[in-house]
This record gives structure tokens, C-alpha cells and sequence, in this order.
């Protein structure tokens, strides 16, 4: 990976005041930087993430300034990389989302210590998304950025737009073109610039590295490659509202989907500064990654115990996921290692099967993203690797009015005249 910093705003990176964010730490070496818009380590180009300072806190003092705080991410600001006043500036103010008990999912997949789906597709932007835009939409304006980008799976080039629109900043993302129509539109429809790049998402992702380097990206805030290390801490803001409204208590098991496998990362990091805060009792926890078997590069490597993961060509409806060269691959087989859990993957038609099971048993219309963490989560059952007897949460990042395409096969149960006499010939009744 080529390393790359924006020469005419690294000079104000020491005086910019993002809370409780210390420094940037490569996640390789160790070696820290002070922050800035760089994403990769001058010794070793490891990947940099957010150094905190959290020392001094007052665990009770903290639960009651989060309990008290708005009714979205913002609440955790003392643990997240922003300005201490990010509540008042426009932006979408995602998250709070709900986490559903998914009791008639439990009985259909045998599951008795507790069924949860945390409920994504309820943000802004209807994904997950707008947690992590909204992150990287602060250092964007702390680094003085004025254009904000993307490369793209589709619901991040829809965050990025609508979070520039409410702040606005001009935007200009970048997707593959043959994206699903529904992705196109929720990304053009908030006035950005939307291009489509001939090539998989890898290949946009590798275009857009080039754009940084050039002149041509001066002063553009890539959420996710520049701005990576603050964009990605946007995710722990899930594993905060998941222990919280189970009321302080860590989760004994959860299902993640994985793109490039930084959601799932993140995560494990808010679940590990949580019990580092005293806000949850230590005790274990099990993550569990969900691929699709059409872009499965992490499964793979995991079921073969491999260390390194080999890119795939990805081919799979699951779009949203289906990144053939997940950057965080690695630390996601180390996580599902460390805390005992798995990463499996589940083929298209089996995604299709869960869509619809979840939609029937709790009201629930998830993308195919969701499809395949409840895909997984009934094989993961089967199989006799995830326990149905433990708490479990299963994560549902999107929505399925972006994916209609993936269950066009469902419709009208009978067309009838409008008479009784039609009705009852309809067998209805
Ligand atoms: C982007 C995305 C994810 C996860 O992405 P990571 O790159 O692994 O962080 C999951 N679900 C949906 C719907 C997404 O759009």
C-alpha cells in the first residue's frame, strides 16, 4: 500500500482538539503520529488507528453523562474521536437504533438464552453507514477538507452525500457501475456528484488511492481511506448501544457481516474500552464474521486457518459486502480466534431464504447484508458452533427497500375482481 499524507494540512494537525483522541497508532508496530489525515504508518505502512487518553475518567459519572446524552451516537462523545461541541453542528445525527428481541426468530431457530437483532437500517441513510460518515465528517472539517469522498459498496456513497448535504460540503463519491438501482438512487438523490467506475469495488478502491496522490484529490477527505482511522471508529458506536440497551451487559455472542471487515474490528474495540471503563463486567464474548459465499475471502482463510487472506473476484447479490480484498481481513480472523467465535459464509439463495424469514417472524426488511448475518447465524446454529442457549445479537446494517431485486420473486398473493364472488373463487376464504 502506498503511504500517502496531504502536504498542506498535516501543519495543523497538532493543534486539532478531537476529545479524548490522543494520537494515531500503527496497528502493526506500535509507532505513534499525531493526529492528522494520514492512514498509514511511515515506519511499516501498518494501518493507523485512534490512541485514546481515557485515564481520570469516573466510571459512574461517565454512565450518567451517556445516559443523559441525545438520543444518538453523539451521546458517547467522550469516546469518540470529535470536538466537544460535534451535537451542534448540522449533521444527521445517526445511531440509537433498536435493538429488536427477536422472539419469534428465537422459536424458529431454536434459540432460548435470547435472540436480538440490532435493527441499522433504521439510520438516516438506512444503513449503518451514517455511523461512520458522521465520524469522519468531523475530522473532515477539524482538517479543513472541503470536498468529501468516497470509494463505495453503494450505502456508503448514499451517507456520504446526504451527510455533505446537511453540512454543506460538496461531494463526489465513487461506485462500481452496475450497482442495484436502489443504491444509485439513494446515493444521487442528495445532489453529490455519483460516478460510476467501470470494475469491482477493489478497483474503485485502488482508483481512489491514486486520486489522493494526485492534485487532482487536494483537499478531498476520502471517508474511508484518508480519513479511515476516524471513519472507523464510528462502529464502536454499535457495540455501545447494544451493551447499554441490554443495560450494561456485554452480549455472550454476536453475528457481524463483513465487507472489509472494519465493523467488525471496531466492534471488539468498543466492546474491550467498555470493560475497560468499568462500564460492563469482564467476561467473554464471542464474535462471529458473515460473508456471502459468492465474496467469502475471510471464511475462507478462517476455515482453512490460514493467517493472510486471498482476494476473490467477488459474485454475489450481497453487494454491500462484497469486497474480494478486505483490508481488515487479517484482524478479523485474529478476533474470531481470540474470542472463540467463527466466520462462515452462506450462498445467494440462502441469503434470499433469511431476508424473507427474518421480514415473517419480526417485521424486519433487511438488505441482503442482513440476509447474510441471519443466514449465518441459522447455519451457525445448525452446525453446533454458535449456542443457542447464550444471549445472542445478530446485526441487520441495511435496509431491504435498496435490495428489492433479491427477493423480486415475491408478490401479489391473488389479482381478483373487486367482488365477493372473486374473492371467495380466489380460495381465500
Ligand atoms: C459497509 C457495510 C457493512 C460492513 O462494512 P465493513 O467494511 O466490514 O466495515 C455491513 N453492512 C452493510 C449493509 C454495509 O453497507
Amino acid at each position: 500500500m502506498a503511504v500517502q499524507t496531504v502536504a498542506s494540512t498535516t501543519d495543523t494537525a497538532n493543534s486539532v482538539d478531537l476529545g479524548p483522541a490522543a494520537a494515531l497508532s500503527c496497528r502493526e508496530c506500535g509507532h505513534r503520529v499525531p493526529l492528522g489525515p494520514v492512514f498509514a504508518c511511515e515506519e511499516c505502512f501498518g494501518p493507523l488507528e485512534i490512541a485514546y487518553d481515557f485515564s481520570g475518567h469516573d466510571t459512574e459519572e461517565l454512565r450518567k453523562r451517556i445516559e443523559a446524552g441525545p438520543a444518538n451516537i453523539w451521546r458517547y462523545a467522550p469516546l469518540l474521536p470529535v470536538p466537544a461541541d460535534v451535537a451542534t453542528k448540522p449533521n444527521l445525527n445517526p445511531g440509537w437504533t433498536k435493538l429488536v428481541q427477536a422472539d419469534n426468530l428465537a422459536r424458529e431457530l431454536g434459540v432460548t438464552g435470547g435472540l436480538y437483532v440490532k435493527d441499522d437500517s433504521g439510520n438516516p441513510t438506512h444503513s449503518f453507514k451514517d455511523r461512520v460518515v458522521a465520524q469522519a465528517l468531523e475530522a473532515a472539517r477539524a482538517f479543513g477538507f472541503t470536498t468529501l469522498s468516497c470509494s463505495s459498496t453503494g450505502n456508503l456513497a448514499g451517507a456520504v452525500g446526504a451527510a455533505a448535504a446537511r453540512a454543506g460540503l460538496r461531494s463526489c463519491v465513487f461506485i462500481p457501475h452496475d450497482l442495484e438501482q436502489g443504491k444509485i438512487v439513494m446515493a444521487a438523490v442528495y445532489g453529490g456528484e455519483l460516478v460510476g467506475i467501470e470494475g469491482n469495488y477493489d478497483d474503485v478502491n485502488r482508483f481512489c488511492s491514486e486520486l489522493i496522490g494526485d492534485p487532482a484529490g487536494e483537499g478531498w477527505g476520502f471517508v474511508n481511506v484518508n480519513l479511515r482511522p476516524y471513519y472507523a471508529e464510528g462502529s464502536k458506536t454499535l457495540a455501545y448501544e447494544i451493551c447499554e440497551q441490554l443495560g450494561w451487559r456485554l452480549p455472550d455472542q454476536l453475528v457481524v457481516p463483513i465487507a472489509s471487515g472494519s465493523q467488525l474490528t471496531k466492534i471488539d474495540k468498543g466492546l474491550q474500552e467498555l470493560i475497560r471503563l468499568g462500564l460492563v463486567e469482564d467476561r467473554p464474548y464471542k464474535i462471529f464474521g458473515a460473508q456471502a459465499e459468492g465474496c467469502s475471502p475471510v471464511s475462507t482463510a478462517f476455515k482453512a486457518g490460514h493467517d493472510v487472506v486471498r482476494p476473490q473476484k467477488p459474485d454475489t447479490i450481497a453487494k454491500s459486502l462484497a469486497i474480494g480484498n478486505p483490508a481488515d481481513g487479517p484482524y478479523v480472523l485474529d478476533i474470531a480466534r481470540r474470542t472463540g467465535g467463527a466466520v462462515e459464509d452462506v450462498t445467494d439463495a440462502q441469503v434470499v431464504d433469511a431476508i424473507k424469514l427474518l421480514a415473517r417472524t419480526e417485521g424486519i426488511f433487511a438488505e441482503t447484508a442482513g440476509g447474510v448475518t441471519v443466514g449465518v447465524t441459522k447455519k451457525l446454529i445448525e452446525d453446533g458452533v454458535l449456542d443457542p442457549s447464550l444471549t445472542t445479537v445478530v446485526l441487520n446494517t441495511g435496509d431491504g427497500l435498496k435490495t428489492l431485486d433479491a427477493v423480486a420473486g415475491t408478490g401479489l398473493t391473488a389479482t381478483i375482481r373487486p367482488s365477493l364472488e372473486s374473492f371467495r373463487e380466489a380460495g381465500l376464504v
